[in-house]
């Protein structure tokens, strides 16, 4: 009995020892792929997408260009041009309007699409900002449990994966990200 209790923590400890959490700027962080919290018409915007437009240079808008726009809920690869990152894997998150239009599920498949095509095109190390979180007005704690639960899912079945870096420029955001990550350690004595 003890010896499967602790097997079966074995993966969530090496999980979580995949999961990094950092108050800064997702435009400077390294690794192979950064997350843009992009729009449909994927031609750039304000937050995290304007950010990411200004490091990266004029290719990537050209190669947005190119690209159709995305669905929400989807997600898109391009190259990552000036960024330290070699890619930049464009999502689109659901706008917020009251919880009933699915914009729980719409979220939890942004990180589940953006992962899938990170391994797709064979990217192990990947930064991710807090989708949806600041225009698009989803409520901060329902967006940090969905993007944990799902980012912890993915890694239980894509043994693959080697880095997930939860960015947060936010303090609030942080401090969410923090409480919930403790609190999973603590639920399961999670010796990470
Ligand atoms: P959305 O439209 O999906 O809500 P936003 O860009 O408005 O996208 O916000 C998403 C999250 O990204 C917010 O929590 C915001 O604080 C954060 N953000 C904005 N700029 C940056 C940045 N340079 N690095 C990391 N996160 C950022």
């Amino acid at each position: 009995m003890r010896i499967s209790v602790e097997m079966s923590h074995y993966p969530l400890t090496e999980n979580f020892r995949k999961i990094q959490l950092v108050l800064g700027d997702l435009t400077q962080q390294n690794v192979e792929a950064i997350v843009n919290a992009a729009n449909n018409a994927l031609l750039g915007g304000g937050g995290v997408d304007g950010a990411i437009h200004r490091a990266a240079g004029q290719g990537l808008i050209e190669e947005c260009r190119t690209l159709n726009g995305c669905e929400t809920g989807d997600a898109k690869i391009t190259k990552g041009y000036n960024l330290l990152a070699k890619h930049v894997i464009h999502t689109v998150g659901p706008v917020w309007r009251g919880g009933m239009r699915n914009e729980p599920e719409l979220l939890a498949s942004c990180y589940r699409r953006s992962l899938d095509v990170a391994l797709e095109n064979g990217i192990k190390t990947i930064a991710f900002p807090n989708i949806s979180t600041g225009v698009y007005g989803f409520p901060k704690p329902e967006a940090t449990k969905i993007a944990i639960q799902t980012v912890f899912d993915f890694l239980n079945s894509h043994n693959e994966i080697e880095r997930i870096v939860f960015v947060c420029f936010d303090n609030e955001n942080y401090s969410l990200y923090a409480s919930n990550l403790g609190e999973i350690r603590q639920n399961f004595s999670c010796n990470c």
